[in-house]
């Protein structure tokens, strides 16, 4: 039977697809049916057919599937944030631990008993609400011209106004009505990227949670300033109204740094490179603690960092999974208190600095010449004298150490055969020159900890066919509601692994 755009039909969700969409047949049709659940039966009607599958559109849910819930945001369906919402969290758990088996699996090449006897259960939150320490809200003008703030709907541009993301912390609200209420008072535009024209792009908002201490850091589309350094920049005027602004704001309990970025740009990159403090401190901080993952509760472990955060540094998003995942690799890592570790795409240096509380020497490498500014300064304050930095890409950086101390023109063996390299890339996973180096440095541990299990498995193909072998594999859920999924993976050094044997 051939079916066609906007037809009807009554489909039973059997699977669910890596993107959160419910998957199901009709006489061996197969349909993707965005915000359906495994489980449900449901009317759906067809928005693109191909020959032998359709995307669907969730019309009724005739039998609600026994995982599904009632959604806590209004705006979830139009939202591109949370795409398992309305699945239970407890099934969101078992969709991220399988979405990691089957990539291994598929992607990778390994064995299904190998995939099932390394992996361990996925690490759960205990209240997957309220979680995101940061905040990058979109802002733009309603058909009234009125200014909104909110996010994109699903794979578009246009806004839906929402200052209050379940996901994010309680204060987002009011700091996005203050800027909404001067923004209409002082009659100041909003960036329309169609145009170019306006003012203010973006809102960013960060909590340090255990701190209490506010970031707020407006993208602004305007020239001013630009090239002035930012301990000049006070008394610069970026804004309308900037005093009354900042007034406003500074009332807030927590408040610490209020800055703007210069987004001149006309692309999809929400920040600009070039930031001026307005008021207050040019970073927050933040306290992480260890846990010990073996005892039930993960109880913590008496050792803690302070970290200070710069608006264009990467700092985790869900600071109470942060503790566990970190906890996670500083178990994997093994160390003793001698050896050298690599730490890859560090950001502002945390993996970093609780590995160097129990090694002899870690070296660190990151893209974002701020994160290194606030890893050095972190280290410092930590009283860490033990890591060092590197400004620059990993898959550069790694090969020109490994050039030079293997050509001889810089000594430290320690550097070029390190005990562990600790890996965490973003979503597109490690590049081939890094991972070629590292295989020719023959660690005898790789940590390797993923936000893209689809990418992991990828890299550990590589990895794994270059003589290294899975130890442990344990999903960690760091972004509740959404179907991402952050992965942590123990990797041996076959051949160390016969040195000890002989
Ligand atoms: N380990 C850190 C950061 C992980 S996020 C933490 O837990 O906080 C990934 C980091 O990789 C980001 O800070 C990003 O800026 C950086 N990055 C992206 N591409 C990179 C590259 N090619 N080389 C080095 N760092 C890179």
């Amino acid at each position: 039977m051939a079916y066609k755009k906007n037809d009807y039909l009554t489909v039973t969700i059997e699977d669910m697809g890596s993107g959160g969409e419910g998957i199901g047949k009709v006489e061996g049709f197969t349909l993707f049916v965005k915000d359906a659940v495994i489980g449900d039966t449901a009317q759906v009607k067809l928005v693109k057919v191909k020959k032998n599958y359709a995307y669907a559109r969730l019309e009724k849910v005739l039998t609600p599937s026994p995982y599904r819930v009632e959604p806590v945001c209004s705006t979830y369906r139009q939202c591109g944030g949370c795409q398992l919402q309305v699945l239970s969290y407890e099934r969101q758990l078992v969709f991220k631990q399988q979405k990691v088996r089957n990539d291994l699996i598929h992607i990778g090449g390994f064995a299904p008993e190998l995939v099932d006897q390394v992996m361990e259960p996925i690490i759960g939150m205990d209240n997957p609400l309220r979680y995101r320490n940061k905040a990058q809200y979109p802002v733009g003008t309603d058909r009234e011209g009125n200014p909104v703030a909110g996010f994109y709907a699903g794979r578009t541009h246009s806004i839906i106004p929402n200052i209050n993301c379940c996901l994010g912390a309680e204060e987002n609200e009011e700091i996005l009505r203050i800027i909404l209420d001067y923004m209409r008072e002082y009659k100041v535009p909003a960036y329309d990227e169609t145009t170019g024209q306006g003012l203010i792009r973006h809102v960013l908002i960060r909590k340090g949670f255990c701190s209490g201490e506010l970031m707020v850091c407006l993208v602004i589309n305007h020239s001013q300033g630009k090239g002035i350094p930012s301990q000049k920049s006070a008394q610069k005027e970026f804004l309308p109204g900037q005093q009354d602004l900042l007034d406003r704001l500074t009332k807030l309990p927590g408040m610490t740094s209020i800055s703007v970025s210069v987004n001149t740009e006309r692309t999809n990159v929400i920040m600009g490179e070039e930031i001026h403090i307005l008021w207050g401190q040019p970073t927050i901080s933040d306290t992480i603690h260890v846990r010990d993952m073996q005892k039930e509760g993960y109880p913590l472990t008496g050792r803690e960092l302070t970290f200070h955060i710069s608006p264009l540094s990467f700092y985790q998003v869900n600071p109470v999974q942060t503790e566990k995942l970190y906890s996670l690799v500083l178990e994997y890592a093994g160390l003793t208190g001698r050896e050298t570790v690599w730490d890859l795409y560090c950001g502002i240096g945390t993996i970093s600095l609780f590995l160097a509380g129990q090694a002899g020497k870690v070296y660190g490498v990151e893209i974002i010449p701020q994160a290194i500014e606030d890893a050095r300064e972190n280290a410092r304050e930590n009283g860490i004298a033990n890591a060092e930095f590197w400004v620059g890409k990993a898959e550069e950086v790694l090969p020109e150490f490994y050039e030079k101390l293997s050509g001889g023109e810089m000594s430290g063996a320690d550097m070029l055969h390190p005990d562990v390299i600790v890996v965490d890339p973003p979503r597109k996973g490690c590049d081939e020159a890094c991972l070629d180096t590292m295989l020719k440095m023959q660690p005898e541990r790789i940590v390797y900890v993923s936000c893209d299990p689809a990418t992991l498995a990828r890299d550990l193909k590589v990895l794994c066919e270059g003589g290294y072998e899975i130890g442990r594999v344990r999903p960690t859920d760091m972004f509740g509601n959404s179907v991402h999924v952050e992965t942590v993976c123990l990797l041996s050094n076959r051949k160390s692994d016969m040195k000890v044997r002989l």
